[in-house]
């Protein structure tokens, strides 16, 4: 899964051209810096290698999908539609703009369902968040064309899925932004830190001067230059150092990231074939599979409990997302309870102290009876023969014990 694995001597070099100047600070310094501007080139080649018009580095994938929503205008009195399955991120960040998070069914993508987010378009919506769960796609190009026919932007919140794609385009292209989280255990790393891209120059230039308190960068797109502000912003800039680490990362990421990702998730999912009656996700595109995580189903809930149960004993434990709290709606007890640190209640009252939204835990049955026959499998970029072994000796022993 993650970058962490392959830091070497490409991460240190980059990193030193950054020390040798003591420029750690993304703008300005144009003495002293002799050339070198991390951040600026990690998202030109960013952009490039998503084939997207434009990227804006940010602080974090939640700060991305943060900047993304504001400038695409939500704000409160809006609702924004995501799914129910996903990190507690993309809804924080939608609650931070003041709008409302609604959120849709899954399906065995394990992504939005586009025939419930067509049942969950109200006047109100003004954003529309598929996320790439665990490298692979939403049915983006169906959820795309609902919403072009109600008028509503898509944001792909990319954070699980940067260098996948759908039928050769890169996910994170196809709505008006895709956003992406380079933190400490993502396909690629920069310790802390985001993206957002886009095709849309107006919505770029928005967003540059946004994350910069504001600074008017018309002169110098992408950079400072004149002295005006033309709206309030807030500081969500990119370090040196972790441009520098992008650019190392960003170059590994098919050769040495996802190229053995996938060696080892076919590895891995020629074992856990072994196991009766198991399915698999639905992948639309394999070929553009990142390959991060191998999710298969077993035919119900108990049958699932009782495999893990056994692989767990064997040393070899998957995921089981039906009760993970960080990831999954009916597990998130803050939102349920409304839990926030503001003495009014907001964002869950509104101004007025009086409750604007509630949600109850039991609204996604489609849901739920997916991700209780779900396991999950992390795939590491390395994965050593010892551990392969092991894996395969303890689905052994889970198919035997369900047989
Ligand atoms: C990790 C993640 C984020 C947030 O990224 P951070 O960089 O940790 O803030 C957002 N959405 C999803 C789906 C994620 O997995």
């Amino acid at each position: 899964m993650p970058g962490f694995e392959i830091f070497g001597a490409e991460e240190k070099k980059e990193i030193m051209d950054v020390l040798d100047t003591g420029v750690l600070f993304r703008y300005e310094f144009a003495e002293q810096r002799k050339g070198v501007y991390k951040v600026r080139s990690f998202e030109e080649k960013f952009a490039a290698y998503c084939g997207a018009g434009h990227a804006q580095a940010v602080t974090s994938g939640t700060t991305a999908l943060k900047v993304a929503l504001t400038v695409l205008g939500v704000g409160p009195g809006d609702e924004v539609i995501t799914q129910g399955f996903t990190f507690v991120a993309t809804w924080e960040a939608i609650f931070d703009t003041g709008a409302v998070p609604v959120f849709t069914e899954v399906d065995e993508t394990l992504n939005m369902d586009p025939a419930d987010l067509e049942k969950k378009i109200t006047p109100k919506t003004k954003c529309i968040i598929p996320v790439h769960m665990m490298g692979a796609p939403a049915r983006i190009e169906e959820i795309k064309a609902i919403a072009d026919k109600h008028g509503i932007p898509v944001l792909e919140d990319t954070a699980q899925a940067a260098g996948a794609s759908l039928n050769g385009k890169k996910l994170g292209t196809f709505g008006a932004c895709g956003t992406f989280s380079f933190d400490a255990v993502k396909t690629m790393t920069t310790g802390e830190g985001g993206m957002v891209i886009t095709d849309d120059e107006q919505l770029w230039r928005k967003m540059s001067e946004f994350q910069d308190h504001g600074h008017d960068h018309a002169q110098n797109p992408g950079g400072r230059g004149g002295e005006g502000r033309s709206f309030i912003g807030l500081n969500f800039r990119m370090m040196e150092l972790q441009g520098a680490i992008g650019l190392a990362q960003l170059a590994k990421l098919d050769s040495e990231i996802i190229a053995p990702q996938k060696k080892n998730k076919a590895a891995m999912k020629a074992a856990v074939a072994k196991l009766p009656g198991v399915t698999f996700r639905e992948v639309l595109d394999p070929a553009g599979d990142n390959a991060t995580f191998l999710a298969f189903f077993l035919p119900d809930a108990a049958t699932a409990q009782k495999v893990n149960g056994v692989l767990g004993e064997n040393g070899a434990g998957a995921v089981y997302f039906a009760v993970n709290t960080w990831h999954y709606y009916p597990k998130w007890e803050h939102l349920l309870a409304g839990s926030t640190l503001a003495a009014s209640g907001w964002p869950f009252s509104g101004p007025d102290g009086k409750r604007r939204v509630v949600y109850d835990p039991n609204v996604l049955p489609q849901s739920a009876a997916i991700m209780g026959r779900l396991l999950v499998y992390q795939v590491p970029v390395k994965l050593t023969d010892a551990r392969l072994a092991q894996i395969s000796s303890a689905i052994e022993k889970a198919a035997a014990a369900i047989l």
